[in-house]
């Protein structure tokens, strides 16, 4: 499927997990891919992995948190590939595990900071260079905690809540000048962000609050987010998904 071909598409955090599946998925469906990473490192590997297996793909290195960045990304984007088409606004932090009265104010505001602020400030950009290219659509991860509340993760909650009402408001925005934008709710995703953190127990205990029975992958969320960016998505924006395996039903 080349659905996507000569489409010019931005991915942050696409040097690991969801982010690195949603890259792989957009290029092999033709997409010029802009592998953006606070890991230069790990943006390089994704995007040399992509041109070995024939697709194109370039690697940036960026905090999404910093507004002159996530604008100086997007002009990368633009003269590499003469125009943007698609973004996916990924990138994002797990903080501190504390309740709301221990939780750290510096730790308060570097999750917003990413996981929130850097999807205004890609979005800012994005969107303006969007409609210079004819219009295009955008996917913002959120997570089901975008939806529900989880115990310790104030910070990381209040982000994703938040995300999916700017999600909806930009889409209202821009409906009528060819932008979609919608919002993806994983649940539990087996990526580094939990194997870097967690022990194996909790992993398996996390396993077990999904029907399914077990954690969810980064392919399962990027066939979500490459269905929502295709045209094949042409009536859907300003909602929210959620690739759950059953956690938000019970
Ligand atoms: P991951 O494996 O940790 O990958 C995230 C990538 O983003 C890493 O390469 C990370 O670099 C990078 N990054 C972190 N801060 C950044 C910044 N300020 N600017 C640019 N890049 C930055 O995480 P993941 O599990 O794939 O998560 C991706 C997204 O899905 C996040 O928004 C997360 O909240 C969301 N999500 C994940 C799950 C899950 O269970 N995994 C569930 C729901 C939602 P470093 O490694 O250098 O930090």
């Amino acid at each position: 499927m080349n659905d996507f071909q000569d489409k010019v598409a931005i991915v942050t955090g696409a040097g690991s997990g969801i982010g690195a599946a949603i890259a792989r998925e957009l290029a092999e469906r033709g997409a010029i891919l802009i592998a953006a990473d606070l890991d230069l490192p790990a943006a390089q590997e994704v995007a040399g992995e992509i041109r070995a297996d024939g697709g194109h793909a370039h690697a940036v290195e960026v905090d999404v948190a910093d507004a002159e960045a996530a604008e100086r990304l997007v002009a990368f984007a633009v003269e590499t590939g003469g125009g943007l088409h698609l973004a996916v606004n990924n990138a994002g932090i797990g903080g501190p595990n504390e309740n709301v009265a221990d939780y750290p104010l510096d730790g308060w505001k570097q999750v917003i900071d990413v996981n929130l602020n850097g999807v205004f400030y890609g979005m800012k950009y994005q969107i303006a260079a969007m409609l210079n290219s004819g219009g295009g659509a955008i996917v913002n991860i959120s997570s089901i905690l975008g939806s529900v509340g989880w115990s310790g993760s104030s910070a990381y909650v209040t982000a994703k809540h938040g995300l999916v009402g700017l999600t909806k408001t930009a889409a209202i925005e821009y409906a009528q000048q060819g932008i979609r934008v919608n919002a993806v709710g994983p649940a539990f995703i087996d990526t580094p962000l939990l194997s870097k953190n967690l022990d194996e127990e909790t992993l398996g205990q996390l396993a077990g609050l999904h029907p399914v029975g077990r954690l969810g992958t980064s392919e399962e969320v990027s066939a979500l987010t490459c269905f929502l960016l295709s045209d094949r998505a042409s009536f859907i924006t300003g909602s929210y998904h959620l690739v759950d395996g059953g956690y938000t039903s019970r």
